[in-house]
């Protein structure tokens, strides 16, 4: 049987070598409308992006359903209102992150939940995402290769 803890050769190493790097991962930023992250949700086609902020701190995430959601009106959704609310009104500030610093246990526990997990260093600053795909490859390249 496959026994992670016995497999250090992929349970050691850091999160930094299965993370996609920040500099390739689409995000919007505080202060922008949901008119332009809801383009770039569409654009990019993923379902949640991190918002990050000038310095690219990470404060949380944001999806087409959350904007949809804000948008929904007694009997209509207002698209009226996407130019005027920010991705700060609606974002999800309780997100799933780990740090450069966890290990690829915690990453895992959180990954049956979410679909990806934010990474950050110690100081709260974004270096990109750990997603639940990449955890499947290594996984897969792992037992291919016993
Ligand atoms: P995946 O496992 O590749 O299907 O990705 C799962 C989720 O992670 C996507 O729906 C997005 O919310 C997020 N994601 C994956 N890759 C990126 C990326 N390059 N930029 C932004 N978000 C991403």
């Amino acid at each position: 049987m496959l026994s992670l803890r016995h497999n250090q050769d992929f349970i050691e190493p850091k999160i930094s070598k299965y993370m996609i790097p920040a500099e390739k991962v689409a995000h919007v930023q505080i202060g922008n409308s949901l008119e332009h992250a809801l383009l770039v949700l569409t654009k990019s086609g993923y379902s949640a992006i991190p918002v990050l902020d000038a310095r690219f701190r990470l404060h949380g995430l944001i999806s087409s359903a959350m904007i949809t959601e804000s948008l929904l009106g007694l009997e209509r959704i207002e698209f009226e209102k996407l130019a005027d609310k920010k991705v700060e009104d609606v974002m999800l500030v309780k997100i799933p992150k780990i740090t450069l610093e966890e290990n690829l246990e915690t990453a895992i526990d959180l990954l049956i939940n979410h679909p990806f997990l934010c990474v950050e260093d110690s100081e709260g600053f974004f270096e990109g995402i750990f997603t639940r795909r990449i955890l499947l490859k290594e996984l897969k390249h792992h037992i291919i290769n016993q």
